[in-house]
């Protein structure tokens, strides 16, 4: 394989020009940096816009990448490190150990009937079986669909339906705050609710709840784990364009879009991520405290580290608890060298003794990158200061599985500015759009952050099973231009930092999790009390954002008095938490007479938003009854 271009000698400008004007030049160096059992004959295939192939013909695997390609030379080092500080469990696998467990995993899954572009669903908790099970598919060629462990129900069976998965993994239970979660019962009622039925469920005991096992459906993992324990599966080698997985994410409709990733590019993306930007070496230890049921779970928790042979933490558990010490304390321990988190964590500890900061060595950390969510000035701060530590904010999507806008510092060591994630990364065309003209906006112009297409590498290929709703959803609102829109307004100064403003959709971002107004807004209307609903997102000075509901009663007498008012409140977020999760569930749900429309019946989200924010509402002219807004003002206490 070609060696990668030394990018100490590039600038950051050079770098990325060079990653547009010669796309496929560039990739094939970077695809150097993992192995492939088959090189591929072709770097790009752009054939039919905006769908893009990358590394055409090229067999390898992520599991290969991940695990197998280091036991020659790092068999003993660890690889994942399991801290639950809810369990109190601490425990490493070495890439030896993480090899054996995840080859018992793939002979497991095989056995329950499993083949190559099978889809398995995975939903669980932060335990090392999340892992195996994760990197387990991939060995084989199936596809992993992780659904986040704070998900329920409803949000469940939307999956299974879109995915229908042969086999799902779970557990019995998370915990959370030390707060046992059970989630066979909110599985089986996802199953129950679904269409599309799995032929077999795995599910690992932890001993947290109880177990009611379904007869010839639930399979026990400890004791197939025992059958399977000198089994030897060998990697299946898949072209590069294959499947590796699907991830869920909320937009404006109710139904979530499978954001479906491929092999070869995302292997490629994230190695070339974690020498460029992460600036991660083998044997170094990575800690980023996401979860496996979000992206960045998937890229910087399980593939990008150990695609460079580090060890990662896997980590169970609050920031502040026992203490608000125990993430530098786990720094201290592993020695990590590159650390990732959000900023609503960031905001957690600042309410906290700021002493907490220095009572660990964390000189070994080389930068704390935030991501997730907008990332405000004080907060960033406060952080830098207290740590003494670089922070590199980086904004991106679960459609493209890495960073869009950051510095990278493997290449030139740019300086940050503080509200800026940073520059345009090597293999994105970034482009500030005029929202209706399509026009390409110079500096200091607000437009919407596009990128022309081809997406690089590790973007996503397609909406899963709906080719149609990728062009539609993401190509084809800008005018005149065929450009990916990420959805989010944006900014550029006449440096080159851009500055993120905000969506322009109705997509909610609470505490770094991307959440569907449209979603909230179907839950409570399920509600039989209900007669319709308008959810929307309102700033927050921890998470960032938190959902506000304002619900138009069947019969407004159930909520004359306040005590009948906060019981159905009480009744409406039990049900947001039953269907899709206390992660869903809005801060407060009002209750008002009816919802500010337009004459043509559209729900004003934007005007109710400003009024809960107490901006100015802009322009009321379209208003249909301009006392719906005033009760609005009235509940919120915004008068
Ligand atoms: P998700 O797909 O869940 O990762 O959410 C992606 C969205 O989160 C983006 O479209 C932005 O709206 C927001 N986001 C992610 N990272 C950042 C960041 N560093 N700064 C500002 N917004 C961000």
């Amino acid at each position: 394989m070609t060696a990668v271009a030394n990018s100490s000698s590039s600038t950051l400008a050079d770098f990325h020009r060079r990653s547009i004007e010669d796309r496929e030049g560039f990739w094939r160096e970077q695809a150097g940096l993992i192995d492939w059992h088959r090189p591929f004959d072709q770097v790009l295939d752009y054939s039919k816009p905006p769908f893009a192939r990358w590394f055409l013909g090229g067999e390898t695997n992520l599991c290969h990448n991940a695990v197998d390609r280091h036991l020659s030379t790092q068999a003993n080092q660890p690889a994942l490190i399991f801290v639950s500080t809810e369990t109190d469990q601490e425990r490493t696998y070495t890439f030896a150990q993480l090899h054996r467990e995840v080859v018992r995993m793939a002979a497991i899954i095989q056995s329950l009937g499993v083949v190559r572009g099978d889809r398995v669903l995975i939903y669980m908790p932060m335990i090392p079986e999340a892992a195996f099970a994760m990197l387990a598919c991939a060995r084989i060629g199936a596809i992993h669909s992780v659904v986040f462990g704070g998900f329920a129900s409803h949000s469940l069976a939307s999956r299974i339906d879109d995915a229908s998965p042969k086999l799902i993994i779970s557990a019995d239970a998370g915990s959370r705050g030390g707060k046992v979660v059970p989630y066979k019962g909110l599985l089986d009622e996802g199953i129950a609710l679904a269409s599309s039925k799995p032929a077999a469920v795995l599910m690992v005991n932890r001993g947290l709840a109880p177990l009611e096992r379904v007869p010839g459906r639930d399979h026990d993992y400890a004791a197939l784990r025992e059958r399977f324990f000198e089994a030897e599966v060998p990697v299946t080698w898949l072209e590069s364009n294959e499947v590796s997985y699907t991830l869920y994410t909320s937009g404006t409709t109710g139904r979530p879009k499978g954001v479906q990733r491929d092999v070869g590019g995302y292997a490629v993306a994230l190695a070339a991520s974690m020498r460029h930007i992460f600036c991660g070496n083998p044997g170094e230890t990575y800690f980023c405290t996401s979860d496996i049921g979000w992206v960045v779970g998937h890229s910087y928790i399980i593939y990008g580290p150990l695609i460079a042979g580090m060890a990662t933490i896997l980590y169970e558990g609050l920031p502040i608890r026992p203490d608000a010490g125990i993430l530098w304390r786990l720094v201290e321990k592993y020695r990590v060298t590159v650390m990732f988190s959000a900023p609503t964590a960031v905001r957690v500890l600042k309410k906290q003794d700021p002493s907490w900061l220095t009572r660990y060595d964390t000189r070994s950390l080389r930068a704390l990158f935030l991501a997730g969510e907008p990332l405000d000035e004080p907060t960033a701060r406060w952080i830098s200061e207290g740590l003494g530590r670089p922070i590199l904010d980086n904004y991106w999507q679960t459609e493209t599985g890495w960073p869009i806008l950051t510095v990278a510092h493997g290449i030139e060591k740019t300086p940050t500015r503080f509200g800026s994630p940073g520059m345009p990364m090597y293999g994105y065309d970034l482009k500030l759009l005029h929202e209706q003209t399509g026009e390409e906006l110079g500096a200091n112009e607000k437009g919407v952050v596009a990128i022309v297409p081809p997406l690089p590498p590790g973007c996503m290929q397609t909406v899963w099973g709906d080719d149609v709703r990728f062009v539609n959803t993401y190509f084809s609102s800008i005018p005149g231009k065929l450009a990916y829109s990420t959805f989010d307004w944006g900014i550029r100064d006449a440096d080159g930092y851009y500055f993120i403003l905000g969506r322009t959709d109705d997509v909610i971002n609470v505490a770094g999790h991307r959440l569907g107004t449209r979603e909230i807004e179907e839950s409570i209307s399920s509600h039989p009390a209900v007669a319709e609903c308008a959810v929307v997102g309102v700033a927050d000075t921890l998470k960032g954002q938190v959902a506000m509901a304002f619900t138009v009663l069947k019969d407004s007498g159930m909520a004359s008095s306040p005590e009948s008012a906060m019981a159905l409140e009480g009744d409406i977020m039990a049900v947001v938490d039953r269907q899709l999760g206390a992660v869903a569930r809005p801060a407060r749900v009002f209750f008002v007479n009816g919802l500010p429309k337009t004459r043509s019946g559209k729900v004003l989200r934007r005007t109710i938003q400003a009024v809960c924010e107490g901006r100015d509402p802009g322009d009321l002219t379209t208003i249909d009854d301009p006392s719906a807004l005033e009760q609005v003002r009235g509940v919120t206490g915004k008068r």
